[in-house]
């Protein structure tokens, strides 16, 4: 019975077939029987991008082309005109490879939305990362509006095997015990698990599982150079001051990853290092120059958010990260905090943004040659921080345009083609993200780069950015004419090759 009705169906998709190839060269035949001087046979594209300044990192290509589309894909790059079943004049904007945001902990449809109006077309959880990977992928097959993917998080491991409350950073023993001979065999055998279903690398937060000693990061990186997995990770301490700072937390994930050969994605660098973040670039330079596999994002904000009853709000905070309560905001009703407000949400537990990244550290990480553009962004109805709806057009508008900090080609580069880059060992289906070139996949952002801005602030977060004005994934537009379009899902789960 299975086999006849798959038959069936396959002769029924040739018969399509046959009628759509008669379809599109029926027009061709009839000009030339009416007589009139045949013309040159014309593909037709299921959507061309006319009149557009391209703009490929990886080619260097910056000029005025057209852009011929279908069946998922970048057919044609070309200076001649094409025909398309839609068109779209990009006369005047910017039409760039769809932006890839490493950070994203907003993984349902509110925040995919807001990702698209700010240009993202390829949003995934590396950093916490998932606690079971087949699970996650299911839960978004078909249904997503664009393309997903997550780490296997050590975190939810932790949290998991140490019966922790929290169900997104720890509170309990997941950040505060250190874990057994048999409780580290067991997180062990879930991130190897993760990695065979296909997770994109290995999560870590070790700063908001304080008690996992150097040997448990040492033994999951060991699991993740098994598979050549890259670990991302929010390292351990943050800021300059000594003893227990951001410089010593990079050197436990070089040391890492220079005795296990995992490659090593260090996350928001500015966020981590604050005032350090120069030194820690510095010292990321020299270990790539050293031929170690490292690279780094960061964020274009002056504000952190995290969860107020996690670790990093452990005594010391106010020392570690050089602010004190005024400068952190409260997310639910935005009010700035007192020594009394802090201790009453440290026990009910809630998100906070924390005012503790300079402005010129902001600016100077955003404009290294050595980091990515990742959101770390998260909306939960409406309420977050203002990264996770406005990171990609703030870059452009704020820190390309306006402060002229770096190049408009240098700034796509860190949204497109370096993250797809860094995942390509793992998923090589990255190697047809990030660029617009023939056979690559139609993931494109097209904006406007006079208009382009964020909308988002820390009082309102939820407000799409502006100067965003189409963007398509596998060819299908989910904005278009700056709105975000309904009842379209073209996401497409990023998965590493096992
Ligand atoms: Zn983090």
């Amino acid at each position: 019975m299975i086999h006849r009705a798959g038959r069936r169906k396959s002769r029924i998709i040739a018969v399509c077939y046959l009628v759509a190839a008669l379809y599109a060269v029926a027009p061709i035949n009839f000009a030339s029987s009416a007589g009139e001087p045949s013309a040159e046979p014309q593909p037709q594209y299921d959507v061309v991008v006319l009149n557009g300044r391209v703009i490929d990192p990886e080619s260097r290509l910056d000029a005025i082309r057209n852009i011929g589309i279908s069946n998922g894909k970048i057919q044609a790059i070309s200076q001649k005109s094409l025909r398309g079943r839609t068109t779209v004049n990009a006369t005047g904007l910017v039409v760039s490879p769809g932006f890839i945001d490493l950070h994203s902990h907003g993984q349902d449809q509110e925040n995919y939305r807001f990702k698209a109006m700010d240009g993202v077309t390829t949003a995934l959880e590396l950093e916490v990362g998932v606690g079971d990977a087949e699970k996650w992928y299911a839960e978004r097959e078909g249904k997503a509006l664009i393309n997903y993917g997550a780490s296997i998080g050590h975190i939810p491991a932790r949290i998991t095997v140490m019966h922790d409350p929290g169900t997104f950073l720890p509170s309990g023993d997941g950040a505060h015990k250190a874990a057994s001979e048999s409780e580290l065999q067991e997180l062990k055998r879930r991130i190897e698990q993760g990695l065979k279903q296909g997770a994109l690398g290995v999560g870590f937060g070790i700063n908001y599982t304080e008690a996992a000693s150097h040997w448990e990061i040492l033994e999951m990186f060991r699991v993740a150079a098994k598979y050549r997995a890259p670990c991302f990770v929010h390292m351990r301490f943050a800021g300059l001051k000594e003893p227990a700072n951001s410089i010593r937390g990079l050197e436990e994930i070089l040391s890492a990853t220079a005795i296990t050969g995992a490659p090593l994605h260090v996350v928001h660098i500015s966020s981590s290092g604050l005032r350090a973040a120069p030194l820690l670039l510095q010292m990321i330079g020299e270990a790539q120059s050293r031929g170690l596999d490292v690279t780094t994002e960061c964020y274009p904000y002056t504000a952190t958010q995290t969860n107020i009853e996690s670790a990093i709000y452990d005594d010391g905070w106010k020392e570690a990260l050089g602010i004190d309560y005024k400068d952190l905001q409260w997310v639910l009703t935005g009010e700035r905090l007192t020594a009394e407000s802090f201790a009453r949400y440290r026990k009910t537990g809630g998100s906070v943004i924390g005012h503790a990244i300079p402005e010129e550290i902001a600016r100077l990480s955003v404009a290294s040659p050595l980091t990515m553009i990742a959101s770390d962004g998260l909306l939960q109805n409406g309420k977050g921080h203002p990264r996770a709806s406005g990171s990609y057009a703030r870059v452009l508008g704020r820190y390309v345009r306006e402060l002229k900090a770096l190049t408009l080609m240098d700034a796509l580069r860190k949204m497109t083609l370096m993250p797809a880059r860094r995942l390509e060992q793992i998923a090589p289906m990255m190697k047809n993200k990030g660029r617009i070139r023939i056979g690559a996949d139609a993931d494109l952002t097209i904006f406007n780069p006079a208009l382009v801005i964020d909308k988002s602030t820390f009082e309102e977060p939820a407000q799409y950015s502006e100067g965003i004005a189409h963007v398509l994934v596998g060819g299908v537009f989910v904005v278009k004419d700056s709105k975000p379009q309904a009842d379209v899902n073209p996401g497409r789960a990023i998965r590493g090759a096992r």
